[in-house]
């Protein structure tokens, strides 16, 4: 299984990217969460990348793609993509990758926001800098407050989702990774799901996509048997 999740900060691409890694047993390729990890292992790659995390604004591409392609190497049974790629040169370097090695994308799914909610969405989000779960004020609260259901550490909020800071990565968004919406529209792997509605509901939509694309491929698989 191949992926690419697409969507705005605080679309929800992290929690639903979590549990369909966990369902179909793909690799979660998060670059937001790989580039955290290195600057709080303070790592040469962290603290080349940790200006601009802490600005909202995105990272140099040939940074991303050097990242991602090595994951993309350690992950040969198959992957899930979440925010990458995040301009046209992100995606375009991905499909030379994929070129290169004789792998297809089988589906790009983008999840479609109202930005009204956006940022009342991405302030309300704890973290979890233990075990990693994340939780949201008002949709997904910890059941005592400001600790983790998992693990009990003291939940915090990421530097970049202060409000200034989420302004300035939804402005990003807007001017270089909306335009990848058109970039993969064009091809028929391509589906734009509700990101607005509860998670539940989200997940049910991204997987009904998936197994039909599952069935398909088996449906094919066994006709060339027969
Ligand atoms: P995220 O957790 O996906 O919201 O990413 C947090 C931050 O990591 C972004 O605001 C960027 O600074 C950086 N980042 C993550 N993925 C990428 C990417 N594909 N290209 C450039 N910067 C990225």
């Amino acid at each position: 299984m191949r992926l690419i999740l697409l969507g705005c900060p605080g679309a929800g691409k992290g929690t639903q990217a979590k549990m369909l890694c966990e369902r179909y047993g793909a690799a979660h390729i998060a670059t937001g969460d790989l580039f955290r990890a290195e600057i709080a292992a303070q790592t040469e790659l962290g603290k080349k990348v940790e200006s601009y995390l802490k600005a909202g604004t995105l990272v140099p591409d040939a940074i991303v793609i050097d990242v991602v392609a090595k994951r993309l190497e350690e992950s040969r049974e198959g992957w899930l993509l979440d925010g990458f790629p995040r301009t046209l040169e992100q995606a375009q370097a991905l499909d030379r990758w994929l070129e290169k090695t004789g792998q297809r994308v089988n589906r790009v799914l983008s999840l479609r926001m109202d930005e009204n909610a956006i940022v009342e969405r991405i302030t309300a989000r704890r973290s979890c800098p233990n075990c990693g779960e994340v939780y949201n004020l008002r949709a997904k609260p910890p059941r005592v407050e400001g600790k983790c259901d998992k693990c009990g550490t003291a939940l915090v909020q990421r530097s970049d989702d202060q409000e200034h800071t989420v302004r300035k990565r939804l402005m990003v968004y807007e001017d270089l990774t909306r335009p990848l919406v058109a970039y993969y529209r064009s091809e028929h792997i391509f589906n734009e799901i509700d990101g607005n509605k509860p998670m539940q509901q989200v997940t049910a939509a991204l997987t009904a996509v998936i197994d039909e694309d599952r069935t398909a491929k088996l449906g094919v698989r066994g006709r060339a048997e027969r």
